[in-house]
């Protein structure tokens, strides 16, 4: 009998990693894009350790991941031209490893995505660009996608992984506009500055009424972005123009101190987009239809769990879908309904207190006024530091399990 089949939508950071946990543990997956191909779009992202602990099933894939490891997380602050580090912690990739398993790594965007779609492509699955899903139809055994460009496609589920702008979402539960968080970012990738050659640290930076942070990206690169209140953006990873660069490289974001200024003045590629998320959904599914990574639970970046998340989701999803159908041969409505209901049960409350947090921590980090920012800095130095906080970052880093059960 032939293999199950799936139609993944989004060749963005879930789709092709998903894809290949399918074809290996016994499914047909395919996967549609909307873009051309895989594209320039995006700065980039940290891996951490529980979505690192996923992408470590995936045999000889960590080894290649193009990116590069802080040694130290640096949290300072530059108010009234003063320069003050509220916590320099080791962060190295042998302490990461003896406590989680794992190191943090810094990525560029559309390299990482690059190599999982080449992984995807090496494991014989087909990548179908410029297909842009609009409509959904089910019936009792299938899912029928109909593409702007004409064509359809049936697969026996679908797993929406469309990203922040979702049409899989759409189709499911109706229009509703993403939630602007009412912050803008402006960020790039620069060489290595001076200030942080030889201490190649993550650095979280507090100014008035803004925050950076940045980490390397390569050996001799750095990627960065500036958070601030403003004005809604697009979120469309578009390169400003030449002029608008130069704008922001000659501003006063310039004179910032800690090897901020020198990020912002070499900074290549810069964009600007809008922060946004979307509340928590009541579900995730359907019928036959499902949703996964930004799709299900779009954030703000203040927590870095964007990507990691997404991998979180396909751990889960991929073991449920084993527990409940281990021969991963054709499956009733029902029974995908058990597996989608158990995912979405396990996912949704956390992903949505995740969601919340990170907003919460964009308001804490962005604040105007000197008095407010002066209480901020003084809660980042005690609190990052706290029990609490600190047992609540060790589980998130050492998730989404101890031993496979995918
Ligand atoms: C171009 C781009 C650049 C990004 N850059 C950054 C960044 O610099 N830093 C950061 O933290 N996060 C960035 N993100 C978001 C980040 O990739 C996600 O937050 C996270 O990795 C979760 O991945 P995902 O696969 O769920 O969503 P995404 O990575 O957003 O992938 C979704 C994919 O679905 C495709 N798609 C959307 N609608 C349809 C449709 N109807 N039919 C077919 N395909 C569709 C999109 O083109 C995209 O390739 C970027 C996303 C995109 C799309």
């Amino acid at each position: 009998m032939a293999n199950t089949r799936v139609i993944i939508v989004g060749a963005g950071i879930a789709g092709p990693v998903l894809a290949v946990f399918l074809k290996t543990r016994g499914y047909d997956p395919i996967i549609y894009e909307r873009l051309p191909g895989p594209g320039e779009g995006g700065l980039g992202f940290t891996l951490q350790p529980n979505g690192l602990r996923v992408l470590s099933l995936i045999p000889k894939l960590l080894e290649q991941i193009p990116g590069h490891s802080p040694e130290r997380m640096i949290h300072c602050s530059c108010l009234d031209g003063k320069e003050d580090i509220l916590i320099d912690n080791d962060i190295s990739p042998a302490t990461m490893r003896e406590r989680f398993g794992f190191p943090v790594i810094g990525v560029r965007r559309p390299e990482f995505q690059r190599l999982l779609i080449d992984t995807a492509e090496e494991h014989g699955i087909e990548i179908k660009w410029g297909h842009h899903a609009i409509a959904f139809e089910q019936s009792e055994d299938a899912v029928e996608i109909t593409f702007t460009n004409g064509a359809k496609d049936t697969a026996s589920f679908v797993v929406g992984c469309d990203g922040l702008h979702s049409n899989t979402r759409t189709a499911l539960f109706g229009v509703e506009k993403a939630d602007f968080t009412g912050m803008v970012r402006v960020g790039g990738w620069s060489p290595t500055p001076p200030a942080l050659q030889g201490n190649i640290a993550m650095v979280n930076n507090y100014g008035e009424g803004r925050h950076m942070i940045a980490y390397p990206i390569a050996e001799d690169k750095y990627s960065w972005a500036i958070s601030t209140l403003g004005a809604e953006a697009k979120e469309d990873w578009r390169t400003q123009t030449a002029e608008q660069q130069n704008e922001i490289r000659n501003g006063p974001l310039s004179a910032w101190g800690f090897g901020a200024g020198d990020l912002v003045k070499t900074g290549q590629k810069i964009v600007k987009y809008g922060l946004y998320d979307r509340p928590e959904l009541n579900s995730w599914f359907k019928g036959r239809v499902v949703l996964l990574g930004d799709a299900a639970h779009p954030t703000s970046p203040h927590l870095g769990q964007g990507a990691n998340q997404a991998f979180e989701d396909i751990y889960h999803f991929m073991r449920l879908l084993r527990k409940h159908n281990p021969s991963a041969g054709q499956l009733s409505t029902e029974l995908l309904s058990q597996v989608f209901t158990d995912y979405q049960d396990l996912r949704l409350p956390r992903t949505s207190e995740l969601v919340k947090g990170s907003r919460r921590q964009g308001e804490i980090r962005v604040v105007e006024g000197i008095d407010a920012c002066r209480a901020r800095d003084e809660a980042i130095r005690a609190g990052f530091n706290g029990d609490a906080a600190r047992r609540a970052r060790d589980e998130l880093l050492s998730g989404p399990f101890t031993s496979s059960e995918m």
